[in-house]
């Protein structure tokens, strides 16, 4: 089975053409940025409509086959930025229309998960699945995915960002942080975990009035960075406790950060759990998650959607009932 992967749900627009023996023959991607700030949802939708055609013929191009070889698409039906969510859907649905092939929506943070399957040797374990909008620990029980603790306000990506426009670094922001904390050193900020769950909006009004005080961008960086890294490790420590699960593994976009990971592994190796961390290229937003989640759901029993395709900005990894493993 060969499927055609379109992922769209936020600033990246990406196609991958993935086989079923995990044989990526296409990944292309094309992201919206915005240097003054964070992003606009239908500016993000005008880019994804714009660059759509182009990716699908390179990505074609790239696995060197045409449509008669591919025999399901596979979009990011969930969750999201609807306009971006209704762009990628309308092509998914309009491809599939046009050369009459099987089509089906997952769930993008789901997609995510399995990534973590797909590139990694760990079979059951905690996931900390931090990108721009979840920050969430997640474990598989029975046939659905439980969330241990996650945030409550925004994601550990969307604070970093937040924070990063605050004191002028752009968007994304995350991969400035990185840069600058290495030359910061630890000025307080508070540290919110409660009970199983995070905050971060708290930290980033403060970490921004310091800024406006006076306060280095970089010992800001370096300070938001050990502070949200704590906490999130503080509550995957306790997750890996509650479960007894010996595996962790990092996935979504913040996992590109040097320093997560570092902490991530210290925590785990001092708790004998295994910790594994998806290839950096492949942990933030792709299609290649989106391909092979939707042959590995097409392959147990879904079926082609093509009148009922939907788009749903709001679906929870544990709303999904998980029937593929
Ligand atoms: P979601 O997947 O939740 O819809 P998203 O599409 O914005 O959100 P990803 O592409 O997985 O998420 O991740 C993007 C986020 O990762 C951004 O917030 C960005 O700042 C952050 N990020 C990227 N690189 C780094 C880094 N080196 N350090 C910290 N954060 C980073």
């Amino acid at each position: 089975m060969i499927c055609l992967g379109i992922e769209g749900t936020a600033h990246t627009f990406g196609v991958a053409i993935v086989d079923e023996n995990k044989n990526i023959l296409a990944d292309l991607r094309d992201g919206y940025t915005n240097e003054k700030g964070g992003i606009i949802p239908q500016d993000a939708a005008k880019h994804h409509h714009n660059v759509a055609d182009k990716l699908i013929n390179d990505a074609l191009k790239q696995a060197k086959i045409t449509f008669r070889d591919i025999d399901l698409i596979s979009f990011s039906r969930s969750p999201g930025l609807a306009p971006c969510l209704l762009v990628v859907k309308e092509k998914a649905k309009y491809l599939a229309l046009e050369h009459k092939k099987n089509v089906i929506g997952v769930n993008h943070c789901i997609a995510h998960l399995s990534s973590g399957l797909f590139w990694t040797k760990t079979r059951d374990p905690i996931y900390i699945f931090t990108s721009g909008a979840n920050t969430q620990i997640i474990a598989l029980e029975g046939n659905r995915f439980r969330i241990f603790g996650e945030t409550l306000d925004i994601g550990l990506g969307n604070a970093l960002d937040k924070f990063g426009r605050g004191i002028g670094l752009g968007f994304p922001s995350g991969p400035k942080i990185e840069e600058l904390s290495e030359k910061g050193k630890y000025i307080q900020l508070p540290y919110t975990v409660k009970g199983m769950d995070l905050a971060f909006s708290g930290i980033v009004t403060e970490a921004i009035n310091k800024h406006k005080k006076g306060a280095s961008k970089e010992d800001l960086c370096y300070s938001m960075q050990e502070t949200c890294f704590a906490m999130l490790a503080e509550v995957v420590e306790r997750a890996l406790a509650h479960t007894q699960k010996r595996e962790c593994v990092v996935i979504g976009g913040v996992a590109a950060n040097r320093r997560l990971l570092e902490m991530l592994n210290i925590m785990c190796n001092e708790r004998k759990a295994r910790f594994f961390a998806v290839p950096l290229k492949y942990a933030g937003d792709n299609a290649v998650n989106i391909a092979w989640q939707g042959i590995l759901e097409f392959k147990r029993g879904r079926k082609n959607e093509i009148k009922t395709l939907d788009i749903n900005p709001n679906e929870r990894v544990d709303d999904v009932d998980v029937f593929w493993t």
